[in-house]
């Protein structure tokens, strides 16, 4: 354990239960603040609130969640509202991915990943910003990609829902400024977790980013109240040329 300096914080992260996402909730969790943790795997959340609270951390609240689901993420709402009615960090972590070309993409899935990774964040910044407003100043760290800075072959849905992301992010920060909410997108190139896996096995996983290595970015966002505003960090692997 080290320093406790979001102790009394509320943070929410999406997509908890592997990958990024679990590391992100470890590293908050560590600064002591109390998380809400969701995802679709009830029992992978369940098991990672066990570890945080028998590290001596706060018990996080888990909210099992399927993102797809406008009405699910309504209920998720109010559960919050009714249960620490406090959020100091929203997380807009989760994501999912797919590797095809135009002709392959069925309009579904490009819907799919629409929802996921774009509507989703979308929906929780603008459901819980009443609680993000009370709680300024604080913070909402939305995990893009470096395919939501550049285009990648192959991935035209994945790419559209990250631009859109970010696009969203860059906005919002503008907009919530005045209201001491920042705004921040991370845009991460290769990370060893499933994911990548999927998209691009022919990486060699030694090289990529490890999650633990953007966790310590939200941390360092979701603390920082300098004059300086971040608006967005690129954080791409040191083997690799500039974004591939
Ligand atoms: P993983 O596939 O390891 O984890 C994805 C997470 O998203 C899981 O916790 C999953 O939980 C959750 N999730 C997926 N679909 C849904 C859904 N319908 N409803 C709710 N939760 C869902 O991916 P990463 O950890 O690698 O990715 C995390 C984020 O980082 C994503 O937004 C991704 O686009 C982004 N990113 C990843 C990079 C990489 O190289 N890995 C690079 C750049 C960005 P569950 O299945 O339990 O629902």
């Amino acid at each position: 354990m080290t320093d406790k300096i979001l102790d009394g914080k509320v943070a929410l992260i999406t997509g908890a239960s592997r990958g990024i996402g679990r590391a992100i909730a470890l590293e908050l969790a560590d600064a002591h603040a109390q998380l809400i943790l969701t995802a679709r795997d009830h029992s992978a959340l369940q098991k990672l609130a066990e570890q945080i609270t028998s590290a001596g951390c706060c018990p996080p609240l888990v909210i099992p969640l399927d993102l797809t689901d406008e009405t699910a993420i309504g209920e998720a709402v109010e559960q919050i509202k009714n249960t620490t009615n406090q959020l100091d960090i929203l997380v807009n972590n989760a994501g999912i991915t797919l590797g095809k070309p135009l002709e392959q993409t069925a309009t579904a899935e490009w819907n799919r990943l629409m929802a996921v990774n774009a509507r989703a964040p979308f929906i929780l910044c603008r459901e819980l910003l009443d609680l993000l407003r009370r709680a300024a100043p604080s913070h909402i760290v939305n995990i893009s990609s470096v395919v939501g800075v550049k285009g990648y072959p192959n991935q035209i849905a994945y790419t559209a829902s990250k631009h859109a992301l970010r696009g969203m992010s860059i906005a919002l920060a503008e907009e919530l400024k005045s209201q001491n909410i920042r705004v921040h997108v991370i845009c991460p190139g290769g990370v060893a977790t499933d994911m990548v896996q999927q998209v691009r096995p022919d990486i060699n996983t030694d090289e990529l980013i490890q999650p633990a290595e953007i966790a310590e970015l939200v941390r360092y966002l979701a603390t920082h109240q300098g004059n300086g505003i971040i608006d967005e960090i690129r954080i791409r692997r040191a083997t690799s040329a500039p974004w591939f």
